[in-house]
């Protein structure tokens, strides 16, 4: 296992762990090393996948493009090397996190219209909002399992009301938070139309990831298949992130009959 890949998990280890040891000495040192480490890895991190203007010329090209007309004058973009997707955080600026399997898939208008669906994230500051709803609901569920059960006896009847309402807050803000990421992939994409030169190549961007992501599937085991229904069950409580396959290509082609109604009027 790479260690790049794991130091913010033992960066969140460590400060989870701290947390619980938090009244003897061991904790706080746990504490602050997950804090450092992860600090560390942070920096260490998004200085060593920085995009590299001689490597990748072309996507370069594409950001410069984008972030003209999306009107964005800072965006940083890191080449993330594990994984198959695209990310647009802006907690703290702009920040696109490109994997370089993804970008060895793409051609030069599918990577486009990648990263056009991105800065759409980026523009709109989505990942704001998904962070700050997060911790929202997630606030109730820790509150009452950090200060309020251990304070009252664990199996106690405020305990219990205080546990499944703060479950139930947990769970339907999920819900809720799912619902608002579907609606803002499928504006992501109707946004992308428009800054590309064709909503055909989102499509095909679209159709080459999920299908690389389905020749990654093997055949499951029969336990391996029993385990699915954990996915099934996570979507029926909390829905998910992203709509079917087939709503975003009808959206995409429906984006690009909008756009073309604009450009000939
Ligand atoms: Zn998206």
């Amino acid at each position: 296992m790479n260690i790049l890949r794991v130091s913010p998990v033992i960066g969140f280890i460590c400060i989870f762990l701290g947390n619980y040891f938090f009244n003897d000495i061991i904790g706080k040192c746990l504490l602050i090393i997950g804090i450092i480490i992860l600090i560390a890895s942070y920096i260490y991190l998004t200085r060593k996948f920085l995009l590299d203007r001689k490597k990748y010329p072309e996507l370069f090209n594409i950001i410069q493009d984008l972030m003209k007309s999306y009107s964005l004058d800072r965006v940083k973009v890191l080449i993330w090397p594990f994984g198959f997707n695209a990310f647009a955080i802006s907690f703290y600026g702009d920040t696109l996190i490109v994997t370089k399997e993804l970008l060895e898939e793409m051609n030069y208008n599918e990577m486009k219209a990648i990263i056009a669906h991105e800065f759409s994230h980026l523009y709109h500051r989505d990942s704001v909002l998904v962070l700050a709803l997060v911790l929202i609901f997630l606030a109730p569920f820790l509150f009452v399992i950090t200060f309020f059960i251990p304070k009252n006896q664990i199996i106690s009847l405020p305990s219990a009301i205080a546990f499944f309402i703060s479950l139930f807050i947990l769970i339907y803000g999920f819900k809720i938070i799912n619902w608002i990421k579907i609606d803002q992939e499928l504006g992501s994409d109707r946004e992308a139309v428009l800054h590309v030169n064709s909503y055909k190549d989102l499509q095909n961007a679209l159709f080459k990831m999920y299908n690389y992501i389905d020749r990654k599937k093997r055949r499951p085991t029969r336990v391996g298949a029993i385990f699915t229904g954990f996915d099934y069950i996570s979507e029926y409580f909390f829905g998910t992130t992203h709509p079917r396959l087939k709503e975003r290509i009808e959206h995409i082609e429906f984006a690009g009959k909008i756009r073309a109604s604009m450009e000939s009027q």
